[in-house]
């Protein structure tokens, strides 16, 4: 790949345009005819219970069928699939994930609500052959839940990791939805829909069991090892893997990946972060971590030697993906969202050091401040290269003080946000502030590219 007669090297590949198209298209005919199924059973009842009943019949089934084949489809947004992230970038996928959540839990409790109020299934009479009856009723228990604690997860004050394994539960919720689909009457009576049915439930427990058992076995298979954890400031530290032997790994610089380190004194959860170091360093990657919960206060406690996997890279928030070779570039961080930025910079550095960027990093004090020198390097390479620090908590600060607004946006980048492409990452008050000062300064939407630190 080549940009400012510059070679760049050591990149993943892009997403083929089809892909987008073709997942769309995908989901469309399955959720469709999944709506679809539940006319079958139309006709038949307007003859039985009149057009009232028919109607509310026709809509209970749709949305049960609607629901089911929701939950199925919405595990390939979760799943990571790298095929899929570099098409839509798995924050966006993760977004489309939560609606399809939301509204599989609307439609399931929506589902026997209609099919009540037709008169046919009276409510409160136990006989044993209702038994899909009843493992509906459980199925949309455990969906209600799984539901529940994703929409709330943090009002609930449910801990990340607890909230997963109860997330777990949505392999059951569709195991046993197909069940009560397929040993209900008519709603899937004819062989063709059983076998679709089978299929498509087929297709997501495969799925499942790639990404839960025997991706996690290949990680581990051929870890990375930790070759270095150096404290930059008070909270942030850095940990440096090399690439197992014989392996590579390739990123664009800005994008992020599962981290899981199997030490003594570290838990073994997996978490997302940024690669802060550049795609040419090649045999080896860094992590620039701050400690602000119970995981990342324990990554300074890995040690040299240590085994870690790796699952990535993901995300689309790099200028490589996002911008023309020559576009000008402005880079907004608040504290530890510098790291995307860390690697995009190094990468800069060396293969396009003449293009022009603007670094502005918002921190609370100068303690906050981390990878100085590095910057400074960057800054002797790259002669087009600015650096404003911004302190929010500082007085006697030279520099500037106080928060990013759009006064100060203004003030320090007046012309350039006319022509340039924005990139921001920090804390979400900040992220939300500055890209509305953006706005009113006339830079567009589609000239502002975002990450949040949190899926
Ligand atoms: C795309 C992306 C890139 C990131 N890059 C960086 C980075 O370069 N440097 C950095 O310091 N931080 C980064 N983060 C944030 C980092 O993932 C969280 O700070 C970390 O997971 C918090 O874990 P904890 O147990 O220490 O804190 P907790 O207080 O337990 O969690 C704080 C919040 O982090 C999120 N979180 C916790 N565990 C997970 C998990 N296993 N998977 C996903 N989210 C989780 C949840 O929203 C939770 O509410 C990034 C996050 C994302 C999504």
């Amino acid at each position: 790949m080549r940009a400012m007669g510059v070679t760049q090297t050591n990149l993943p590949s892009r997403a083929p345009l089809w892909v987008r198209p073709l997942w769309v298209l995908t989901a469309l005919v399955l959720l469709v005819g999944a709506a679809a199924l539940g006319f079958r059973t139309h006709a038949e009842a307007v003859v039985r219970q009149g057009a009232r009943a028919a109607g509310l019949m026709l809509a209970g089934k749709a949305a049960g069928l609607l629901a089911a084949m929701l939950v199925m489809l919405q595990f390939s947004l979760s799943a990571r699939l790298k095929v899929l992230d570099r098409a839509f970038g798995l924050d966006r996928l993760l977004r489309v994930h939560r609606y399809f959540g939301a509204s599989a839990g609307l439609l399931a409790c929506t589902h026997p609500v209609l099919l009540f109020m037709t008169g046919v299934y009276p409510l409160g009479s136990f006989r044993w052959k209702l038994w899909p009856e009843f493992l509906g009723a459980i199925v949309l228990s455990v969906l209600f839940v799984v539901v529940v604690t994703s929409l709330w997860r943090q009002f609930l004050l449910l801990p990340f990791e607890s909230w997963r394994r109860i997330h777990q539960l949505t392999f059951v919720v569709a195991a046993m939805a197909t069940v009560h689909a397929l040993s209900h009457g008519s709603d899937l009576a004819v062989s063709w829909m059983r076998l679709m049915w089978l299929a498509v439930f087929g297709g997501y427990a495969a799925l499942f069991g790639w990404v839960k058992v025997i991706k996690p076995h290949q990680l581990l298979s051929r870890p990375f090892t930790v070759r270095a954890v150096q404290q930059l400031n008070y909270n942030v530290c850095c940990i440096e893997l090399v690439v197992p032997p014989g392996g590579e790994f390739r990123h664009f610089p800005g994008q992020f990946a599962f981290l899981r380190v199997y030490g003594e004194d570290i838990s073994a959860e997996e978490h997302p972060f940024t690669i802060s170091s550049s795609p040419s360093t090649g045999g080896h990657l860094s992590f620039t971590i701050k400690a602000s919960g119970d995981f990342t206060k324990t990554v300074p406690n890995a040690r040299v030697g240590d085994a870690a996997t790796i699952d990535g890279p993901y995300g689309r928030f790099s200028y490589l993906l996002r911008t023309k070779p020559a576009e000008e570039l402005l880079l907004i961080a608040g504290g530890v969202g510098i790291t995307p930025f860390l690697s995009m910079l190094h990468y800069l550095a060396d293969t396009q050091p003449d293009r022009p960027v603007t670094l502005l990093w918002a921190n609370r004090t100068r303690q906050d401040i981390f990878a100085k020198e590095d910057l400074e390097e960057m800054q002797k390479r790259m002669p087009n290269l600015g650096i404003h620090h911004v302190l929010s908590h500082e007085r006697d600060w030279p520099g500037e003080t106080g928060f990013v607004d759009e006064d100060k946006l203004r003030w320090l980048l007046a012309e350039q946000l006319k022509r340039t492409c924005v990139f921001l990452c920090g804390p979400p008050p900040m992220m939300v502030s500055v890209s509305a000062a953006l706005r009113k300064l006339g830079v567009s939407r589609r000239r502002i590219h975002t990450e949040r630190f949190a899926l």
